[in-house]
């Protein structure tokens, strides 16, 4: 096999607090090759999570990524060799790859992907934040129809699915994200009832406007203040997805809370429960399933956000943690075949 460049974004430290580039390095070196049960995956699509920055942190259900390890992250790729490892040369796959152009990884390693429209879609929404959507609504939640679901990151990847799947199951849905452009996407586009912004001084009142029959399943991704003010608003026997607490992943010192526990669960008996997507691994075909239903019979619409170049994936991932992103954030780091 020619060698091949292997371009790759390093971490070169630790973040104190807020991320910067300046805690990456970007370097050439040379893919290798694969040994025995082992293939090589040219990186097609990198996905962009809030979790990678948590992991630069560590505190989370994987090891710390440290200093001179390659970034970790979710790539969808090709197979473009392989040695004996009964994954074909040319099928697409999901692997934890990082930021790099090429990785050699163990056969069971990768999951084969099998191709649905847009190679897109395996990253998004019937990818990790599309299952993750829906078996937190779904198994976690447990809403009925006719009550009330709020959700915040409304408009990013995980929340846009859970809205759309609360109002495909005739829930009352309410989105909270940090913008006026965010919100009329939602409810002029994505069917929401209504949206409010969390960064607005009103937001408390905001909040009790919008859900004046109270939350019966507040879906959190954010935690820290958002949470705070959902609590106050869960009717009696109210569900709390903890599904991520992207509001205090940026920072080496996430802040206490929240506020108002046990207190509050205790009073309004409220169910407060967290869940990891790979905890429902063998029902990914159940969820993939329906929410391709969904999506092939128009009522759930996939946003998508796409960045251009490898080099440009600590900018975006900056950029997500500041809510730069409307939908499922990407980068693309070379074409779908070369
Ligand atoms: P998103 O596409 O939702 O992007 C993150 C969004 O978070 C931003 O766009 C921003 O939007 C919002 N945000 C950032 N900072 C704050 C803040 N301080 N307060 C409120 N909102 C903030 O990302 P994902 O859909 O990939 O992830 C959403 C959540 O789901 C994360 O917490 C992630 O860790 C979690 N997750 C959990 C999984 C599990 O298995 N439990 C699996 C996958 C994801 P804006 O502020 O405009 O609303």
């Amino acid at each position: 096999m020619a060698e091949l460049t292997n371009r790759r974004i390093m971490v070169a430290a630790t973040p104190e607090g807020e991320l910067s580039e300046s805690h990456f390095r970007a370097e050439d070196g040379v893919a290798g090759e694969p040994g025995p049960g082992e293939v090589l995956v040219r990186s097609v699509l990198l996905s962009i999570d809030p979790a990678n920055r948590a992991w630069l942190q560590g505190r989370t259900y994987r090891e710390q990524v440290r200093p001179g390890d390659v970034m970790a992250g979710l790539v969808l790729g090709e197979v473009v060799a392989e040695n004996g490892a009964g994954i074909p040369v040319g099928g697409y796959v999901t692997a934890d790859g990082g930021w790099q152009q090429y990785a050699v990884l163990p056969a069971k390693r990768v999951a084969p992907v099998e191709v649905v429209g847009d190679l897109t879609h395996h990253l998004g929404v019937f990818g990790m934040t599309g299952l993750t959507a829906y078996f937190g609504l779904f198994d976690v939640g447990r809403p009925a129809a006719g009550e009330t679901v709020l959700v915040s990151a409304a408009a990013g990847a995980t929340g846009s699915v859970v809205g759309q799947l609360a109002r495909i199951h005739g829930c009352r849905v309410v989105g909270v994200t940090g913008s006026a452009a965010k919100n009329e996407v939602l409810t002029s586009r994505l069917g929401f009832d209504a949206a409010i912004d969390h960064r607005s001084p009103t937001f408390a009142d905001d909040l009790r406007e919008a859900c004046p029959n109270g939350v019966d399943v507040y879906f959190d991704n954010v935690g820290g203040p958002v949470l705070d003010a959902a609590l106050r608003r869960m009717n009696t026997h109210g569900r709390i997805v903890c599904c991520g607490v992207v509001s205090q992943y940026d920072t080496a010192a996430p802040a206490a809370g929240p506020d108002g526990v046990p207190g509050l669960v205790v009073t309004k008996r409220l169910r407060m429960e967290g869940f990891l997507v790979f905890d429902y691994a063998k029902r990914y075909a159940e969820g993939l399933a329906s929410l391709a239903e969904w999506v092939r019979n128009g009522s759930l619409i996939e946003l998508l956000d796409v960045v251009e170049g490898l080099d440009n994936a600590p900018r975006a991932l900056m950029g997500l943690l500041a809510g730069e992103n409307v939908g499922k954030r990407i980068v693309r780091v070379g074409p779908d075949r070369l």
